[in-house]
């Protein structure tokens, strides 16, 4: 037999999936488990979206599309972008944007375009998962700008990370795992900084419709022309699985990110992106208030028995474990799994091992459940 591990590159061997696997094959013991450990919202695609995919197929809308996006779906994004950050995307102007396939899909094709050997980017830590990877990947280092205890990536903390190596900061507000959001000022901050040191500013805005009010959500788009914004559509609509998103800044920047997308993915789904067209023309503000009122849940349950920064956006929490427990994360979430309930220990999400995060994309009843257990293992 072949010896594949003997072939398998250093890239894929670098790739740690431990955290999450050790995890699932605890909850192999669960019967029913309450999973407050999956990121993806419990709400259905609305029909209109679903209906546009239906059509999208039957009217043969299914061959490839140019490598940038089918121009019905560009123009979605172009004029949302006008609308927000006054950007345009006429021939000759500073800005493009492209389709891409998931949110992940843009962030991959971003480090691909940008990093090499020897450089380096700055990611938040607590990360989403994928980002040291992507660096990796690159073939590059992901240099982690520590944000605890309140897990605001400021301009303050990620200063000192800069070296001469340094190519891009990545920023992600609203952001998992902790549900921070940063504020006007703080998002025009780095912007300013990333300007002023002549470095890329890549801002995964994919959780942007889920802010609770009166919170709003800022970016560095409106300060800095400079930056590539990424969107997705997987969270917003509830479809993931279509793997959706878009990635849009300098023209240079897509224009090089477009080469690698032809040449390896193509396009995104073409039916998937004729169905997405209409999206930002459903109204989202009574769903963001029932994931408000599940934010508040948590704080009424945890926020007196953990050390809780307030989530303001996305559907996370990460709650410390309390020092007096002497518990790290995988203890803790043993007993969470003990007691059929799964969260996910911080470290899968950074260097410390003190936190855990949870989601709270999960319907009212199941959440009361989980944080009633939760709350006690606490106390
Ligand atoms: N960025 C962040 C911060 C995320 O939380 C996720 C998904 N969990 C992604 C990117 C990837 O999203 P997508 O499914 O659109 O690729």
């Amino acid at each position: 037999m072949l010896d594949i591990e003997r072939l398998l590159s250093n890239r894929v061997q670098d790739i740690e999936t431990s955290g999450i696997r050790r995890v699932w094959a605890l909850a192999q013991a669960c019967e029913d488990p309450i999973n407050l450990s999956i990121g993806q919202p419990d709400f259905l695609v609305p029909d209109s979206i679903k209906q546009a995919a239906i059509d999208a197929i039957l009217s043969d809308k299914n061959g490839y599309t140019q490598t940038a996006g089918d121009p019905c779906l560009l123009d979605s994004i172009h004029t949302r972008l006008h609308t927000q950050y006054g950007w345009k995307f006429d021939e000759g102007s500073h800005h493009a944007a492209m389709v891409t396939s998931g949110t992940a899909g843009a962030l991959t094709l971003a480090c691909l375009t940008i990093l090499g050997p020897g450089d380096e980017i700055i990611i938040p830590d607590p990360y989403f998962v994928i980002y040291p990877t992507l660096a990796r990947i690159a073939e590059a280092k992901a240099v982690l700008c520590d944000t605890y205890p309140d897990f605001r990536m400021t301009a303050e903390r990620i200063a000192p990370c800069i070296t001469d190596k340094t190519k891009a900061v990545l920023l992600n507000s609203p952001a998992n795992p902790t549900g921070v959001v940063l504020t006007a000022q703080e998002v025009a901050d780095i912007a300013l900084l990333c300007q002023d040191k002549g470095i890329l500013l890549i801002t995964d805005e994919i959780y942007d419709e889920f802010v609770f009010p009166p919170t709003q959500h800022a970016s560095p788009a409106a300060t800095n022309a400079d930056v590539l914004v990424i969107r997705g559509y997987g969270k917003t609509y509830g479809c993931t699985g279509w793997r959706m998103g878009y990635a849009a800044g300098p023209k240079a920047l897509i224009d090089g990110m477009l080469k690698i997308k032809q040449q390896t993915f193509v396009c995104a789904p073409s039916v998937l992106q004729h169905a997405l067209v209409g999206a930002y023309d459903i109204d989202l503000s009574p769903l963001i208030e029932r994931f408000a009122r599940r934010r508040d849940m948590v704080i009424d349950f945890l926020g007196d028995v953990t050390e809780l920064v307030i989530p303001e956006g996305a559907f996370y929490a990460f709650p410390k474990i309390p020092t007096g427990h002497n518990m790290c994360g995988m203890e803790f979430i043993s007993k969470a799994i003990e007691n059929d309930v799964l969260v996910i220990q911080g470290d899968v999400f950074s260097k410390h091992d003190t936190h855990f995060r949870l989601s709270f994309a999960v319907p009212e009843d199941k959440l009361e459940l989980g944080l009633t257990t939760l709350k006690t293992l606490l106390s």
